[in-house]
């Protein structure tokens, strides 16, 4: 059984996070550093740890988060000029958090792709 991370405890509003949308299968919330004049966070609900632990049972789970992205993108007033959509797995991935999670970049021109080499 994976560890639960603080994204549970802001999945269950046990613990204050800017929240824009929450439905059944995930939640939506802004990143507490953000990166980007829009940075936001788009989890399951379920406690996925990485993409690597993601199973074809989990698939409407992760469509789920591309249509919330788009969504939340269209509120935010970004869709149009563009954004990216991260998803870091493991340790030379960055992740920090043992959540999955999307992160929604934008409202400005983003710089290359990969920050070092
Ligand atoms: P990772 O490096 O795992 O891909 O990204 C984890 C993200 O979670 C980071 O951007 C970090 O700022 C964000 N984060 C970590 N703890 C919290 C928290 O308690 N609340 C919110 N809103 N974001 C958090």
């Amino acid at each position: 059984m994976a560890e639960e991370t603080i994204f549970s405890k802001i999945i269950r509003q046990e613990i204050p996070a800017d929240i824009l949308y929450q439905d059944d299968l995930v939640t939506a919330f802004r990143d507490i550093n953000p990166q980007a004049p829009t940075h936001i966070l788009i989890v399951p609900n379920k406690l996925i740890p990485t993409v690597n632990d993601v199973t074809p049972e989990d698939e409407p789970t992760v469509g789920r988060m591309f249509t919330v992205a788009s969504k939340i993108a269209r509120d935010e007033g970004i869709a149009e000029d563009g954004y990216r959509l991260m998803v870091n797995c493991g340790r030379h991935g960055g992740q920090d958090v043992y959540h999955l999670h999307m992160h929604l970049f934008g409202g400005r021109q983003l710089g290359r792709m990969l920050a070092s080499k």
